[in-house]
This record gives structure tokens, C-alpha cells and sequence, in this order.
């Protein structure tokens, strides 16, 4: 029996060490590691520059109180982080994870509209599904069933539109009138809430865990900032996934050179090695909110030194080894070879992604788009088989955490050719055996 608890009480093996992209138990067993833990080991394991400079800075100091002072690592991390933001965004609020970031740009929004005179401005509008944390006003803006019912009475829960899931809904993901489409929505609803009560939007630019590497159809992006615009509803774009050369270029949204006014990430920018997390604003937003008598908001371990400095670190190796690069190039590879596996494997009826967060989705029936049977957890067995097979991959419920199953393949962006080889062997023999082990629930 084990003191900790997490989602049930299965007790999993204990990690002895990690390095690049292979991680082992305390049995010597090997695992590669096909998802970066929760998408988050972006330059891989134990690297020794990331390791060098953590060490530097717990010699110099390991904790300085952000009221007291600031520290060479935080301001060094936040202007190199400004400088890989849009045009404008330089205005840096360092927190502990992704969930923190969300409720950090929650505020500053709400903040914002006080300061400029427009406190009817409080909804924060959505997508559905989404996850955008577990924190209560994170959650408050997540769509996904599961996670948020239990808690309902105890928030505000927000306006939501419908992901842009084209793939599902007949629609053609590669049309700029299904980006219009999808869009539209967002204009529809803030009409319907009133313009004036509206103070932002939120969404992944590739959607994540929720709906399993989203890639929003052609002129999406770039109509959402505009009806945005139209209605003075701030936009938020939330990398904390997408973020830190995940997708082949620094930020999702760089693809499609979108402009948000306040940006969060946080799992690739500190890649493991820290708890670390960061809000990015517009300077035009912040300035206001400190003349009004400053941001009423903060945690204690905001702008740790030691996180930052391991942050800086991960951007030196992000940028010194090309990984953005690699991630794209790796990931177009990975991608056409998950469609050579939906080829292979009947259960597969979707593949999509960019760079190298890329998934793939089960039916039970490509034309119809349907779901296999909700009682065979089918994700949550894969997981377990790949895993017993000495790989690992992330998955998750993808319709609104309802039905559905998708998995998310997102290894270390210092991937390549043979780890990529050797990923593919696994997940094929795991789908084989998914395959066999359901066959008698599908004839059923
Ligand atoms: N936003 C997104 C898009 C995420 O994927 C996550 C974590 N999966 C979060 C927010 C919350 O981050 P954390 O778990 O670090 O609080």
C-alpha cells in the first residue's frame, strides 16, 4: 500500500532514471517515452547544460520572494521569453504551471476591463471540448464533462462554442468556409450574451488533450482576432501545450502568425526540469492595471529563481539544437507513418496534428464517425497495452470526455528517424493486440 493517491489506487512502477527520450523503473525497465510524460519533456531527459545551470543557480540562490527582489534568472528568462512572443506581448507574470498561467490571464482580463472602465465585463468565452486547467476559474473556462460537473456548484461556469472539429461533423477541414463556419459561432454567441458583458475568449490554437491535436481549419485563427477586435473581447491563446516548439514552431499560433493579447504557457518551458509556468501580456493591458494600483493577484513561488533559470536553460537547448525545426520535420514524418498505421489497423479513423503533437482518434466506424463502445475504455486499454509493451503515449475521452478515444503520440522534440521507427513498432503491435483483445465485444 502506498500513501499516495492520484485518479484511483493502481500503483504504477517506480521511476529510477531518465535520459533523451527513454525512461526505466527501478526494474530496469525501459520505457520510451512517446508523449514527453503529459507533453511536457519537450528537450528531453536529463539534459546536462539544463542540469548544469540549475546547479549554477541553487550555488547563487535558490528562492528570492518576487516582493523582495528580482532575480537575474527571471528577468534574463522573461526578456528572452518576450523576445519569441507577437509583436507587443512583452509584459511577463511567471507562475508555477499551466493552471496558475490560466487563472493569472483570467485576472489580468477581468483587471483590464476594471481599469478601462468596463465592469460589466466578465465572461470569458470558451470551447467545448477544451481543458484549460484544474484550478476552480480554470475550470470554470474548461469543457469537458467529467472534470468540471462535480464542481459546478462551486463556480461560475462560462459560455462555451462548439470546437471546431470538422472531422466529425461532416464538414471539410481543409475549406476556408469551415473556418468561417466555426468562427462564426464565436460572433453568434457573443451577440447572444451581449457584447458588453463579454470580456474574452480563450482556446488552444492546436487543440490538446481535450480533443486530441486540433488543428483548426484554414482562416479560423484569423477570424476569431478579428471578431474579437469588433467586439473589444480580449483574446486568449493558451499554449501551455502548444507552446515551446512543440508544434514546429515556437507557439502554435506562429503558423498562422496569430496575435493574442495575453498568452500563457507553461510544460515544455520548463520541460520537466521545473515547476514552471508564464503569463504574456500586451503591454497596453498591463500598463493600465498597475496605474490603477497593480495586478491583484500573485503566488508565492512566482519567479523562482531556480525554476526560471532551468526555463532558461531549455530555451538555450530549444534554440542552440533547432528543436522547432526538428519538431517539424520529425513530426511530418511521424504523421504520414500514424497514416500508414490507419491504413494497417481497421480501429484507427482519424490522424491528425502538427509538428510533433499529433494523435489519432478509434471508431468503430470510419464512414458513420462512430465512437467504439464507451464500456471497452478502449484509450485507457491502449495506454495499458503500450505501456506493457515499453512504450508510452498519452490518451483521453475525446468527446467532451463522454465517448470516443483519442491518443495523443507527442515524444521529445530531439526525436529522430530510429526513434520514430521504434515508436511505430510499438504502437503497431499495441494496436494488433487492442484489435484481438475487442474483436468479440465489435462482433457482438
Ligand atoms: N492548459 C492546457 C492547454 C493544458 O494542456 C494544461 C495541462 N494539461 C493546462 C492548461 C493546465 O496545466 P497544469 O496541469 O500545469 O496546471
Amino acid at each position: 500500500m502506498s500513501n499516495l493517491f492520484y485518479q484511483g489506487r493502481g500503483r504504477k512502477p517506480v521511476l529510477d532514471q531518465a535520459r533523451g527520450v527513454y525512461m526505466w523503473d527501478k526494474n530496469g525497465r525501459r520505457y520510451l517515452d512517446g508523449s514527453s510524460g503529459a507533453m511536457v519533456c519537450n528537450i528531453g531527459h536529463s539534459n546536462e547544460n539544463v542540469l548544469a545551470a540549475m546547479r549554477r543557480q541553487m550555488e547563487k540562490s535558490t528562492f528570492g520572494y518576487r516582493l523582495h527582489f528580482e532575480t537575474e534568472a527571471s528577468e534574463t528568462l522573461a526578456r528572452r521569453l518576450a523576445g519569441k512572443m507577437p509583436e507587443g506581448l512583452d509584459r511577463v507574470f511567471f507562475v508555477s504551471g499551466g493552471s496558475e498561467a490560466v487563472e493569472s490571464a483570467l485576472k489580468l482580463a477581468r483587471q483590464h476591463a476594471l481599469a478601462r472602465g468596463a465592469p460589466r465585463r466578465w465572461k470569458v468565452i470558451s470551447r467545448r471540448p477544451s481543458y484549460h486547467g484544474c484550478t476552480l476559474g480554470a475550470l470554470a473556462v474548461t469543457g469537458y464533462a467529467p472534470l468540471t460537473e462535480p464542481f459546478a456548484p462551486m463556480m461560475q461556469q462560462m459560455p462555451m462554442i462548439p470546437a471546431p472539429r470538422a472531422y466529425l461533423e461532416g464538414f471539410d477541414p481543409t475549406a476556408r468556409e469551415t473556418g468561417q463556419h466555426y468562427a462564426d459561432m464565436l460572433e453568434a454567441r457573443i451577440e447572444a450574451e451581449g457584447p458588453e458583458s463579454v470580456l474574452g475568449f480563450i482556446l488552444e490554437p492546436i487543440g490538446g488533450a481535450s480533443t486530441g491535436a486540433l488543428v483548426p481549419p484554414p482562416g479560423y485563427l484569423e477570424r476569431v482576432r478579428a471578431i474579437c477586435d469588433r467586439f473589444g473581447v480580449l483574446l486568449i491563446a493558451d499554449e501551455v501545450m502548444t507552446g515551446a516548439g512543440r508544434t514546429g514552431a515556437f507557439l502554435g499560433g506562429d503558423h498562422w502568425g496569430l496575435r493574442p493579447d495575453i498568452l500563457v504557457m507553461s510544460k515544455g518551458l520548463g520541460s520537466g526540469y521545473a515547476p514552471l509556468g508564464a503569463m504574456v501580456a500586451d503591454r497596453r493591458l498591463v500598463e493600465p492595471v498597475l496605474d490603477a494600483g497593480g495586478f491583484a493577484h500573485g503566488f508565492t513561488y512566482a519567479g523562482n529563481p531556480l525554476a526560471c533559470a532551468a526555463g532558461l536553460a531549455v530555451m538555450e537547448e530549444i534554440d542552440r539544437q533547432d528543436l522547432c525545426a526538428n519538431a517539424a520535420a520529425m513530426g511530418e514524418i511521424l504523421l504520414a507513418r500514424l497514416g500508414g498505421l490507419m491504413q494497417r489497423h481497421e480501429i484507427i479513423g482519424d490522424v491528425r496534428g502538427k509538428g510533433l503533437l499529433t494523435a489519432f482518434e478509434f471508431m468503430s466506424d470510419r464512414a458513420t464517425k462512430a465512437p467504439l463502445p464507451k464500456h471497452l475504455n478502449a484509450h485507457q486499454r491502449f495506454v495499458d497495452i503500450a505501456y506493457d509493451r515499453g512504450l508510452i503515449v498519452y490518451s483521453r475521452r475525446t468527446r467532451d470526455g463522454l465517448e470516443g478515444d483519442h491518443v495523443l503520440v507527442c515524444p521529445p522534440l530531439i526525436l529522430n528517424g530510429g526513434h520514430i521507427d521504434e515508436l511505430i513498432d510499438g504502437l503497431d503491435g499495441a494496436l494488433a493486440q487492442l484489435t484481438q483483445e475487442i474483436a468479440p465485444a465489435m462482433e457482438a
